[in-house]
């Protein structure tokens, strides 16, 4: 088993409260038992864990730092980490951290430069749309704090390291053009946006019903944006669909057929399942097996049945998926958007009409530039 990226959590817990969140707001309540720092005892034990797997396995693989809100951790905290994990893992491994960028300041900016950990930052767009979801405690406004943390990555000396890009939930009633520009506004280098979480059971927000497609649409009226910017950002969805669509591969789980490891750390030490899967039920991120960096060794977790069978799970085993001509692109989508309470993930996406909107309209684009769609995809140019 191959592993591409080891998600620690941090913090369990959160200083804002976004509605749509998976880890708090969509059934799942295992947070609460977990600690909300990891302790120095379970940094430890976690880099003596990465360091014997890194000799283990050739390829190298990235360390995310995620949450909650990782930065709940503060300076001191954070600078133990840092030590541990880069005596643990030499610079070439990168080592990234995702923060809703409200506690960003400078002393953590000095510190991630020191380390080389990129940053990339939570925002769903100008303060409108980013402060209809991404709330305070009490409901409060979170968009100018968020921006002020942009901005003490963009005046660091290192910005061009240290300022990895964006993180957007799509909303698909709002404005594509105004997100995208409002994006190159603050200067990213890079933006991610994310379908919400959602399934067959639980419909995605602004999302009618299985065969509408309001994110697809979106996301195409995106790529006009974005293919008529001489100067763009990077979009990864889009670039990862372009590439696909050309017979290349993407470089993230959820399109196409690329294999793609991920394990999770929780604060406790445990190791999970990948976390965005709480969406689906509760504790549907836990694997049966008790394994910890405290006293597993990662290379038996991950060469594990169990673990295989979890990383099956990124295959779709819908019949529907398999004869599809757009499913060397598509890849199904994520496993939780396949889910449907009877028949688990034997599903397509519930994005998959608006997968195939996206991949059509990128498939019509390429040709009309004179591009060679890879004769595997038999898919209808929109
Ligand atoms: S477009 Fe739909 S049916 Fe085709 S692979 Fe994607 S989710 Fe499956």
């Amino acid at each position: 088993m191959r592993i591409d990226t080891v998600l620690v959590k941090v913090a369990s817990r959160c200083n804002i409260n976004c509605t749509y969140c998976y880890v708090y707001n969509m059934g799942d309540d295992g947070w609460q038992d977990m600690p909300a720092l990891i302790s120095r005892e379970t940094i430890t034990a976690l880099a003596d864990a990465i360091k014997e797997f890194a000799s283990q396995q050739d390829q190298l693989f990235a360390t995310v730092l995620h949450g909650g809100e990782p930065l709940m951790m503060g300076a001191r905290r954070l600078e133990f980490l840092l030590t541990a994990l880069r005596d643990s893992l030499p610079a070439r491994y990168p080592i990234s951290m995702q923060t809703n960028g409200m506690l960003l300041t400078p002393e953590i900016a000095d510190l991630c430069s020191r380390f080389k950990v990129s940053v990339s930052v939570s925002l769903d767009g100008p303060k409108p749309v980013n402060d209809r979801f991404r709330l305070g405690k009490k409901g409060e406004s979170t968009h100018d704090s968020v921006v002020a943390g942009i901005n003490v990555l963009r005046s660091h000396s290192d910005s061009e390291f240290l300022y990895a890009g964006l993180l957007s939930v799509i909303d698909p009633v709002c404005d594509p053009k105004a997100v995208y520009e409002y994006f190159k506004e603050l200067g990213a280098p890079s933006i991610d946006f994310l379908y919400r979480d959602g399934n067959h059971s639980n419909m995605p927000y602004g999302k009618e019903s299985f065969e509408s497609s309001e994110y697809g649409d979106w996301l195409s009226c995106l790529l006009d944006v974005y293919l008529a910017d001489p100067n763009p950002p990077r979009v990864r969805f889009l670039d990862d669909i372009i590439k696909l669509s050309l017979g290349g591969h993407g470089i993230k789980e959820g399109l196409g057929d690329a294999e793609y490891g991920i394990a999770i750390v929780e604060t406790d030490g445990t190791i999970s399942k990948n976390d965005t899967l709480k969406s689906s039920f509760n504790g549907a991120d836990k694997f049966t097996e008790a394994w910890s960096v405290k006293a597993s060794k990662l290379a038996d977790v991950f060469g594990s049945v169990e673990f295989k069978m979890y990383h099956d799970l990124q295959r779709p085993t819908s019949a529907t998926c398999k004869a599809c001509p757009y499913l060397r692109v598509c890849g199904g989508g994520m496993p939780l958007h396949r889910w449907r309470s009877g028949a688990e993930y034997d599903n397509p996406s519930v994005y998959c009409n608006d997968q195939k909107a996206l991949i059509s309209k990128v498939a019509s684009r390429l040709q009309n530039e004179g591009l060679k769609i890879d004769p595997r995809i038999a898919i209808q140019s929109a």
